[in-house]
């Protein structure tokens, strides 16, 4: 196989997705109160939700403030270690992270939808 030119692939890259959003572990949600904060932050613009082997993730859709026009980084040499541990020969470019999820909430409706099949009482 062709080894990958990764320099080519990143400048290349459309909309340079790995730089556009952020995401944060949080609690694994158990109770009903859980949920309904997790509602409350899914409410907000350009975020969502996901389970990834067996963790709960706050993704936020939020270009970084260091990404340049031409997609370049504008701290490269001190950029954090999250952008240093990211692999690029395999990423969101070849696929969707979220279909990978185990569990993946795009909107405040999906995840009220999940809650109402996960808690019989929900909304009592
Ligand atoms: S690592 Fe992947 S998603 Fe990020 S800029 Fe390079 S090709 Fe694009
Ligand atoms: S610091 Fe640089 S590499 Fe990291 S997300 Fe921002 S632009 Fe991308």
């Amino acid at each position: 196989m062709e080894p990958i030119d990764l320099q080519e692939k990143c400048a290349t890259c459309p909309g340079d997705l790995c730089c556009t959003y952020f995401t944060q572990e949080i609690d694994t949600p158990r109770s009903k109160l859980d949920f309904n904060n997790l509602l409350w932050a899914i409410a907000h613009e350009r975020t969502k939700l996901f389970k990834d082997e067996g963790r709960w993730y706050l993704l936020v859709e939020n270009r970084c403030t260091h990404l340049r026009a031409d997609g370049g980084c504008g701290i490269y040499d001190s950029r954090p270690q999250a952008c240093r541990d990211y692999q690029a020969d395999y990423c969101e470019r070849d696929a969707r992270a979220e279909d990978g999820f185990e569990l993946f909430f795009p909107d405040y409706d999906s995840l009220l939808a999940y809650c109402k099949q996960r808690f019989r009482t929900w909304g009592r």
